[in-house]
């Protein structure tokens, strides 16, 4: 067999954006020996990418936040499909989390009386990101980073290596997750992307902080990393997936020139004040502003305007509404005729605010749209659209541990499910990723102090062969499918047949396509050999990306109701009896496919259910639900 290297390590991350760092330095901080991998460069994710903030009710800006009012938001935001308690625990630890990010050589921007400054949000009640101009994602990782190399030159200091406890891996794919006899991860299998040489890593823990499926779609703010590696691989592990069905498509991609389309505009260009208006020059939000969410937005333009000094006495714009209904609204006005040339809507800035000023506080985009499109967005409009950005289903975890159903299995960050429910609030995921990374690497390493040195899983050896034999397959079908065709044609068809709206006969034609890929996955090819060979590693993503996108649709085929993330064309409304409903995704018992079953949601406890008004809770919970509650609501 294959001459293959091996590493033995106490826990080993998959991912090296937020919620992988800080899953890693919690756990090498509980004095564990952690490998970090990353398929990217190290200090290339999405986390880097994320341009708005990290909320976190601080009460900066405006002294009446706190945890209860974040909780929520991001209730409401999610539609009530939250995991309740990973909303509670968010909410209540994001402060502590960005205070820690400080102490470790962060620098946010400032109010004027010094503290840390937090800016508007759609969806968030009071000013609430935690931010750096717009590339606060840069700063934490950079943040992240810095921990970790100062922890190595305590461990250098300590016992004169400096990878004696903490170790990156970069530019190395992980295919396999690997158990022992009794079902307990054992550890994972992965290559170097340069070499092609096949890696082992044995460790009782494993934590997924994955991120992303975005490439699944054709339209995406997603980088080519995010193929749903670390869903696809817990799902072969035998964990599950919850709720695969919302995917948030982010309002505000640009949408021209063609090369960059899909490539995100920050929420920040409206949080400071941009507005979207169609071809007509009309300021539709207002058009659009659902009876949910009616009594905390503006109705005109003058209160709306008068909102940005005064938020005591005016209520927010429509433009701040949660993403799901600014995507669905902009799509709404383009099928309507009144999309601008490239099929988008504008989105103004540059009538709002002084030029300077938008320099200063977007300085990404501006250059952004300088570069990319000629578009200079201090005296133009900037023409935009919904793109694929962002999932909020992913690997059902216990919400306080991150543990999923398989031992020594974690997941933090965008890849693990149950947070945000049906819609993710902007800056909920960087707070995301600090908490449950945190929580994820606290619990990896007390679930470490129930083995002894000698009682730790073992992987078997056949299954660390079989997961190798697997990669390499497509290296000896020279003259098979082509994977960047096969790619192309799953992009296709989830973007036109299992998009923003979906029409249960498109998502059904969507699933006979993705049987259809199956038998072409198992022909794709590349030529070339090992080292560097991109087609290879395309053809490897391709089965994380069939498999998710077969949870994605079944579930979307499944649930018979509109909510966040998910728009069935035939069921416009959300519906109170599949509130209740979880949609849970495993493997089914060939290996060839997945099966899809409903289980009832958590029921929210009822000091959480006692922040909202009974008349907010009628919105979205059954009447037999509703009797029960009564007592307990004000
Ligand atoms: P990521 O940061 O996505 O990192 C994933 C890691 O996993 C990477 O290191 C990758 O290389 C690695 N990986 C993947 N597969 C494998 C594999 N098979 N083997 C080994 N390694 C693997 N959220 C906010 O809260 N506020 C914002 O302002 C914001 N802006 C955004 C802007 C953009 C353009 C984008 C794309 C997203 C934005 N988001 C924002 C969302 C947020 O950035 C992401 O959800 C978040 O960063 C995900 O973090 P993560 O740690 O879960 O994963």
């Amino acid at each position: 067999a294959e001459n293959i290297e091996r590493h033995s390590y106490d826990v080993v991350v998959i991912g090296a954006g937020g919620a992988g760092l800080r899953a890693a330095i919690e756990a090498r901080q509980a004095g564990k020996r952690v490998a970090i991998i990353s398929k990217s460069l190290f200090g290339k994710a999405h986390t880097v990418m994320a341009e708005g903030g990290a909320a976190a009710a601080m009460g900066n800006v405006n002294a009446k936040d706190n945890w209860q009012v974040h909780f929520r938001d991001t209730m409401r935001g999610g539609k009530f499909l939250n995991h309740f308690r990973m909303a509670e625990l968010h909410a209540k630890e994001a402060p502590d989390r960005i205070w820690e990010l400080e102490t470790w050589g962060a620098l946010f921007d400032r109010t004027k009386d010094g503290k840390i400054s937090q800016r508007n949000f759609g969806g968030h009640e009071y000013p609430r990101l935690a931010h750096v101009g717009d590339r606060t994602g840069l700063e934490l990782i950079r943040t992240l980073q810095q921990r970790v190399v100062a922890l190595q030159q305590e461990d250098k200091a300590a016992n004169g290596d400096y990878e004696s406890h903490l170790r990156v891996f970069a530019e190395t794919t992980i295919v396999r997750l690997l158990k022992d006899a009794e079902g307990r991860i054992a550890g994972a299998v992965g290559y170097y992307r340069e070499t092609g040489q096949f890696v082992l890593f044995q460790a009782p823990a494993v934590i997924l902080a994955t991120g992303g499926i975005g490439r699944s779609y054709t339209v995406t703010s997603n980088s080519w990393e995010y193929t749903g590696d670390g869903h696809a691989l817990a799902l072969l592990a035998g964990a599950t997936l919850v709720n695969m069905e919302f995917i948030q498509f982010h309002p505000t991609g640009m949408v021209w020139p063609p090369s960059v389309k899909g490539i995100l505009v920050t929420e920040s260009v409206r949080g400071d004040g941009g507005v979207l208006r169609n071809s007509e020059g009309k300021r539709f939000m207002f058009d659009y502003v659902p009876d949910v969410f009616r009594k905390q937005y503006a109705e005109t333009e003058e209160e709306a305007d008068r909102w940005y000094n005064d938020q005591e006495n005016n209520r927010r714009p429509p433009e701040l509404l949660p993403r799901d209904e600014v995507a669905r609204s902009i799509n709404s006005e383009v099928k309507a005729g009144r999309g601008t040339p490239n099929g988008g809507v504008y989105l103004d800035v540059s009538t709002r605010l002084p030029a300077d000023e938008i320099r200063r506080r977007l300085p990404s985009m501006y250059h952004q749209f300088k570069e990319l499109a000629d578009v200079d967005i201090t005296a133009k409009p900037m023409e935009v659209g919904p793109t694929c950005h962002y999932v909020m289903g992913g690997v059902e975890v216990d919400p306080d541990t991150q543990g999923t159903n398989v031992p020594g299995l974690y997941a933090a960050g965008e890849c693990a499910g149950g947070m945000h429910g049906s819609n993710r609030l902007g800056g909920n995921s960087l707070s995301d990723l600090l908490v449950f990374g945190r929580r994820a690497g606290l619990h990896a390493a007390e679930y470490l102090d129930s083995f002894d040195a000698d009682g730790r899983p073992a992987v078997v050896a056949e299954d660390v062969d079989a997961a190798v034999e697997e990669a390499l397959a497509p290296l000896s079908n020279a003259d098979g499918e082509n994977p960047y065709t096969l790619h192309h044609d799953l992009q296709i068809t989830m973007n036109t047949l299992v998009g923003i709206i979906r029409k249960p006969e498109e998502v059904s034609e969507a699933l006979g396509k993705l049987e259809e890929f199956k038998p072409r996955h198992k022909k794709v090819g590349s030529t070339g050999g090992r080292r560097f060979n991109p087609g290879w590693h395309v053809a490897l993503d391709l089965r994380n990306m069939l498999i998710v996108s077969e949870c994605v649709a079944k579930a979307a085929l499944e649930r018979e109701e509109s909510r966040g993330g998910h728009t069935r064309d035939d069921f416009p409304a959300m519906s109170p009896t599949w509130r209740q409903v979880n949609l849970i995704c495993s493997l089914s018992a060939d290996g060839t496919g997945v099966d899809l079953k409903h289980q009832p949601i958590p029921t929210v406890r009822p000091d959480l259910l006692a922040l909202f008004e009974l008349s907010e809770l009628k919105k979205y919970f059954t009447d037999e639900e509703l009797a029960v509650l009564e007592p307990v609501a004000i």
